[in-house]
C-alpha cells in the first residue's frame, strides 16, 4: 500500500471498530466528530498531507531500510545520522505549521527502541523477538499506521516497585497466559493521539526485577481491540472549541489544530503471540526504557522548537499591532527569543549528528545530548513565553469574548477602543492576542508548556541519565592532570586504565610540611 494521504487517513480511521472513548462524562457515539478529536486529528493529517507536498516531501519520506520503498518518515527505521537530522527538521516544520503537538512521533520512537532492543534481547538470551518486531516493523510502513506509544504507566504509590502496589494494576502487567497469547490489564496515562492511532504498542515504564515477570511485556495491538477504553483528557481552555461558527473559532484561538492526550484503560485485552516482542525478559525493562526515552528526547529539539518559531512570530507580530515594533528593547526581546529556540534546535541537530549505529542496524541518538537536550526544553520555552506574554500586553486575558464582537451593540465599541496601530487591523489584532493566549495559557500550551516539562519524562529523569552518562571521573583526570603537571603519557595512561588515578609522587606528600 502506498503512503496515505490526509482524506485516506481519516477514511483508514473511521473504518476501525467504534472504539469506546468516554469524554466529558459521556461515550460518544461517533469519536471523530467531536471538535476536540476532530481538531487535533487534523494535526495528525499534516503528517501526511506534507508527505505529499512536493516542497516537503523529501523531508517528510525516507527510503525504506526494510523495502527500498518510499515510506513516511514517521515509519522509518533511521538509517543514519542524517536521517536522525531530517527527523528533528521534520518535526520543526510540523510545530511551525500546527502550533501544537502532531502525536506521531511516539510511535517512531517506539518503532525504533523495539527494533534495536528486540535484537539484544535476542542476542542475548536467544529468544525470538526480533524478527517479529520486523514483521510488525514492515506492516507499520506498508500501511502507513499510526502507532500509540504506550509507555506510562499510572504507577500508584510511587515509593513502591510494580509488584508492591496494593493494587496490583498500577502497572499494566499480563494477567494470564494462554496458548497463543496473552491477557493484558492496566492503565496507561498520558497518551498522546492514542484515538487517532491505528495500533498501540505498548511498552514497560520502569527497570524492572526478576520477580516482576507480568510487567515485562511489550506487544501491539489495534487501537479498536476488544476490551480498550479511553477516556479523553481535559485541556484549558477546551470548551472555547465547542459551539462552533466564528465566535467560537476567534477564541479557540488557533481553531482547525489541537493535541491529544487520554488515559487508555486495558481490561484483560488478549494479544496474540505473534504481536509480543518481549514477555517476561526483565532485564531488558531498563534498556528499552532508556533507548526510547532518549529518541524521544531528541524529538522535542524539533516539535518545541517548530512552536517556539510560532511564539516567535506571534510576539513580532503583536508588536506591530500595538505599534511597538520598533521599540529596542522588543527588538532585544525577540533576539532572545531567537537565541533560546535556536538553542533547543542546536541540541536536537547535535544529539542527532552525534548518533551511531545500533547492534540491530538503525541509528541512535548521542543519549547524552538528547538529555541534554530535553533539559533544556523543561525551561527555555517558558522563558520564550514569558517574553511573548510581556511583549504581547494584558490585553492577552481581558480581551472582550468573541461573541461581543460579532454583537452589533458592542461590536462597534470594540472596534474603536481596541484599535492599535494606525492602519492596522483590530480583528486581526484581537485573533493574534486568542492565539498567544492558547499557545501560552489555553490548549496549544499543554503542548507548548506541559509536554516539554513532562512528555518524554520529567526533569528529573533526564538528571538521573546525564549524571550516568557524563563521565565525570575521566574529567578529574583531566583537572587532577593538569594541577600535578602529568606528563601526557602518564594521563592517557589514567584515562585508558580506570580513570582518576592519578597522583602525586609520594615523596611529595612526605615532603609537604605537617601542621603542627
Ligand atoms: Fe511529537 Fe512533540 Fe507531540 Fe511528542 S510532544 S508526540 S515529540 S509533537
Ligand atoms: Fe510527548
Amino acid at each position: 500500500m502506498a503512503m496515505m494521504n490526509a482524506q485516506q487517513y481519516r477514511d483508514s480511521l473511521a473504518r476501525r471498530k467504534p472504539l469506546k472513548v468516554y469524554l466529558d462524562g459521556k461515550l460518544l457515539a461517533n469519536p471523530l466528530e467531536h471538535p476536540y478529536i476532530r481538531t487535533s486529528m487534523n494535526t495528525v493529517a499534516l503528517t501526511y498531507e506534507l508527505a505529499h507536498d512536493p516542497e516537503h516531501r523529501q523531508l517528510m519520506t525516507a527510503k525504506s531500510a526494510l523495502t527500498g520503498a518510499t515510506v513516511n518518515r514517521f515509519c522509518h527505521l533511521h538509517q543514519s545520522t542524517e536521517d536522525l537530522i531530517n527527523k528533528v527538521r521534520m518535526q520543526r516544520l510540523l510545530g511551525q505549521r500546527c502550533g501544537t503537538c502532531f502525536q506521531r512521533c511516539v510511535g517512531l520512537d517506539a518503532l525504533n527502541a523495539v527494533f534495536a532492543t528486540t535484537f539484544d534481547m535476542d542476542r542475548k538470551l536467544g529468544t525470538q523477538y526480533h524478527a517479529r518486531f520486523r514483521q510488525f516493523a514492515l506492516a507499520m510502513e506498508q500501511n502507513d499506521w499510526i502507532v500509540d506509544g504506550a509507555m506510562t504507566d499510572v504507577k500508584g504509590d510511587r515509593a513502591k516497585r510494580p509488584a508492591e502496589q496494593q493494587d496490583k494494576d498500577m502497572y499494566l502487567r499480563v494477567v494470564e497466559r494462554r496458548p497463543g497469547g496473552v491477557l493484558i490489564r492496566g492503565a496507561k496515562a498520558h497518551q498522546t493521539g492514542s484515538v487517532n492511532s491505528h495500533m498501540v504498542l505498548v511498552m514497560p515504564t520502569v527497570s524492572l526485577k526478576p520477580d516482576e515477570k507480568d510487567y515485562a511485556i511489550t506487544c501491539a495491538l489495534p487501537s479498536d481491540s476488544e476490551g480498550i477504553t479511553y477516556i479523553y483528557g481535559r485541556q484549558s481552555c477546551d470548551e472555547r472549541k465547542l459551539g462552533g461558527g466564528e465566535a467560537s473559532d476567534i477564541d479557540a484561538g488557533s481553531p482547525t489544530y489541537g493535541g491529544q492526550e487520554a488515559l487508555m484503560i486495558f481490561d484483560d485485552v488478549f494479544v496474540p503471540d505473534a504481536m509480543i516482542f518481549m514477555n517476561g525478559e526483565t532485564e531488558f525493562a531498563a534498556p528499552l526504557v532508556d533507548v526510547f526515552a532518549s529518541y524521544h528526547r531528541q524529538s522535542y529539539g524539533g516539535c518545541k522548537v517548530g512552536n517556539g518559531d510560532v511564539a516567535i512570530g506571534a510576539a513580532a507580530s503583536i508588536a506591530e499591532y500595538n505599534g511597538v515594533a520598533r521599540a529596542s528593547h522588543i527588538k532585544d526581546k525577540i533576539v532572545e527569543m531567537n537565541h533560546l529556540n535556536e538553542t533547543l534546535f542546536a541540541c536536537g541537530i547535535a544529539c542527532s549528528a552525534n548518533g551511531r549505529k545500533l547492534p540491530a542496524g538503525n541509528f541512535f541518538v548521542d543519549a547524552l545530548l538528547a538529555n541534554v537536550c530535553k533539559q533544556n526544553v523543561t525551561r527555555l520555552p517558558y522563558e520564550i513565553a514569558r517574553i511573548l506574554q510581556d511583549i504581547a500586553g494584558g490585553l492577552m486575558v481581558t480581551l472582550p469574548s468573541a461573541k461581543d464582537w460579532l454583537n452589533p451593540q458592542t461590536a462597534g465599541i470594540l472596534k474603536k477602543y481596541l484599535a492599535g496601530a494606525a492602519g492596522m487591523s483590530t480583528y486581526e489584532r484581537m485573533r493574534l492576542l486568542r492565539l498567544i493566549e492558547n499557545l501560552t495559557m489555553g490548549r496549544g500550551a499543554v503542548a507548548y508548556l506541559t509536554e516539554s516539562m513532562h512528555g518524554a519524562g520529567s526533569p528529573q529523569a533526564q538528571r538521573v541519565l546525564i549524571s550516568r552518562l557524563a563521565n565525570v571521573e575521566e574529567k578529574k583526570v583531566y583537572a587532577k592532570s593538569l594541577a600535578l603537571n602529568n606528563s601526557v603519557e602518564t594521563v592517557e595512561a589514567a584515562i585508558r586504565s580506570g580513570l582518576g588515578k592519578l597522583r602525586a609522587p609520594k615523596a611529595a606528600d612526605a615532603a609537604a610540611p605537617v601542621k603542627a
